[in-house]
């Protein structure tokens, strides 16, 4: 993808804006539980600092109401921030661009959460310029913020010149290499829970990709339409005609539909709950299809063995419940293995499948996993992402 890299901005003595995501999970004490969205925006601020240029932050934190809100500041970040920076961090609640002028360079400026500002969400160019004038130039390096059209994600680039920081660098140069320009064949598996989250996903998939996993919970609906049992098992009756469409676009597309030719049915929706494997029609009306059976992970094992490239959506079973998480902990560590010899490049993100990626000890080998949820989502569905579409030339 051709986009402006930091590598084509002059920086020194210049103020960045960056917007960066320190939206992160905290517990009732308000000690921070996962740090990895700190850690992401790192690199850029010292990339930034070292060549000499001030940096202003902007991030979202929680959902306050576009006023202020004590239980949403950021405040609590600029002390976690210069912890890990080990560089002193300003913080500012007021957006106004003199209290900014004659700071020496590399200092670091966090500002106030940018949705206690109404027009944040709307995108209100007044608020856009309002951000733009506390710097010279854009900084975008929150790729899980950039399916949004707000005023801190995509409005500033309307009046400063917008670059990608180092971590939406490595997060578009990854994907893009996945699903714009893949060495084919190309490989898709999407599971997780519901068909109804992700058509959009599986109908751009299919017109992409060479094979497609449909497994987990989504895979019951598939089952279902093609006149299958699945007893008790989580399944979108509704969308049978969906389904059954799908499968013939696929078809059309040469997209080659993988199906579970084998289930682990159980009993209950509960760790260890009694289960078997069985066919596809000998469920039991009591019984609930929890995850793929041992022939769907050789299937999908040799499907991966042919592709060049493979990226990965959501789990094939009900991963956080033993032992239905084996189809998906096979498939991971099979890949990441396969990455790691080098004979595929395996992407793979949204919601539930980093932690499904970090069971399995797959995460660290995969080509990338992306942090991002509804961002890497969107980007699957081949939507266009405003906080990208600013940085491309
Ligand atoms: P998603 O957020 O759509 O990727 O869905 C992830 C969730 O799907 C996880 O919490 C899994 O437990 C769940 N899931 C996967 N397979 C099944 C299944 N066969 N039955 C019920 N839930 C499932």
């Amino acid at each position: 993808m051709d986009f402006r890299r930091l590598e084509d901005a002059d920086l020194n003595n210049k103020t960045a804006l960056i917007r960066v995501d320190f939206n992160v999970p905290r517990d009732a004490s308000g000690k921070i539980t996962d740090d990895t969205r700190i850690n992401t925006a790192l690199p850029t601020i010292r990339h930034l600092q070292d060549a000499g240029a001030r940096v202003v932050l902007l991030s979202h934190f929680g959902r306050p109401k576009g006023e202020p809100d004590t239980e949403n500041s950021l405040r609590f970040m600029a002390d976690a921030l210069a912890k890990r920076l080990d560089s002193e961090v300003h913080f500012s609640a007021s957006l106004e661009a003199d209290a900014l002028k004659n700071l020496p360079p590399s200092t670091v400026v966090l500002m106030e959460n940018t949705r206690f500002h109404a027009g944040e969400t709307k995108s209100d160019p007044a608020l856009a310029k309002k951000f733009a004038a506390l710097g010279d130039i854009f900084v975008m390096d929150a790729f899980s913020a950039a399916h949004r059209d707000h005023a801190s994600s995509a409005g500033i680039a309307e009046f400063l010149p917008a670059y990608a920081g180092l971590a939406m660098e490595r997060e578009l140069d990854h994907i893009s290499q996945a699903l714009d320009h893949p060495k084919p064949p190309v490989m898709g598996i999407v599971g997780g829970a519901k068909v109804s989250t992700k058509i959009d996903l599986l109908q751009n998939l299919v017109s992409k990709l060479d094979t497609l996993v449909i497994g987990g919970g989504m895979a019951n609906t598939f089952l279902f339409a093609q006149g299958h049992s699945v007893g008790g098992s989580l399944c979108e009756k509704d969308l049978k005609d969906t389904a059954l469409q799908m499968m013939a676009t696929a078809k059309r597309e040469n997209c080659e539909i993988i199906l579970p030719v084998d289930v682990v049915a159980a009993e209950a929706f509960a760790a260890n709950a009694p289960h078997r494997v069985c066919g596809l029609n000998e469920v039991k009306s009591d019984e609930m299809i929890l995850d793929a059976g041992p022939d769907t992970v050789t299937k999908i094992l040799d499907a991966i063995d042919a592709s060049n490239t493979l990226i990965w959506n959501g789990p094939l079973g009900a991963f956080e419940i033993t032992p239905f998480d084996t189809s998906t902990v096979e498939c991971a560590k099979y890949a990441g293995e396969r990455c790691k010899d080098g004979k595929i490049i395996a992407v793979a993100g949204g919601g539930d499948t980093v932690s499904a990626m970090k069971h399995a000890g797959a995460a660290d080998d995969f080509t990338f996993i992306s942090t991002a949820g509804g961002a890497f989502l969107e980007w699957m569905e081949g939507k266009t992402l405003p906080g990208v579409e600013i940085l491309k030339k």
